[in-house]
């Protein structure tokens, strides 16, 4: 079994439900597959859209497993739950009812042309960075410590929610 750390992320309300509901429904998805134990998900964050900025706000969540899914099935599994929750892709960085992107894989490093691992956004992205310390504050990335790691370790623009 390896630890992964998977972050969840959506802005856009579809018939099947709102941001809110479709990470909800993901947690789920995981917490039944018997690829997972373990499961732990972070508390619900809202942010500005990052990048392109006329859209609306994102809602994001980070989830913690142990799975017994290699990576490149991991991402399936990943991808598979985007369709679920019927994302159209519309424009890089653009509006989805649900984004899964697998942030760490143990302490492996992937290089694949369908997946790199640690996820290549993770350091300078606080609404993946605050709430995988939410679920671990001890977490190390490359040996280091992420706390440290994460030099804008700051709230800027970023709402916790209840
Ligand atoms: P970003 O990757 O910057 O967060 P995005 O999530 O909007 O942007 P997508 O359109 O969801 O990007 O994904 C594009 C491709 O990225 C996917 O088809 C997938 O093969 C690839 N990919 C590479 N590394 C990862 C990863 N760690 N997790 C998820 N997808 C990944
Ligand atoms: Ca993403
Ligand atoms: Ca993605």
């Amino acid at each position: 079994m390896t630890t992964c750390f998977i972050g969840l992320g959506g802005n856009i309300t579809n018939e099947l439900g709102t941001p809110t509901e479709h990470i909800i429904n993901a947690v789920q998805a995981f917490k039944q597959s018997p690829h997972f134990t373990d499961v732990k998900m972070s508390s619900l964050y809202q942010s500005k859209a990052f990048g392109i900025t006329d859209q609306p706000d994102f809602i994001n969540a980070v989830l913690s497993a142990n799975t017994s899914l290699p990576p490149l099935e991991l991402l399936d599994f990943c991808q598979g739950l985007e369709q679920t929750a019927k994302r159209v892709r519309l424009r890089h960085w653009g509006e989805r009812s649900l984004d899964v992107d697998i942030l760490l894989y143990g302490d492996k490093r992937i290089h694949h042309e369908r997946l790199t691992v640690p996820h290549q956004g993770l350091f300078e992205r606080n609404f993946v960075l605050i709430p995988m310390l939410e679920i671990d504050e001890c977490l190390l990335i490359n040996g280091q410590k992420l706390a440290d790691l994460n030099e804008s370790n700051s709230w800027q623009g970023l709402n916790k929610l209840t």
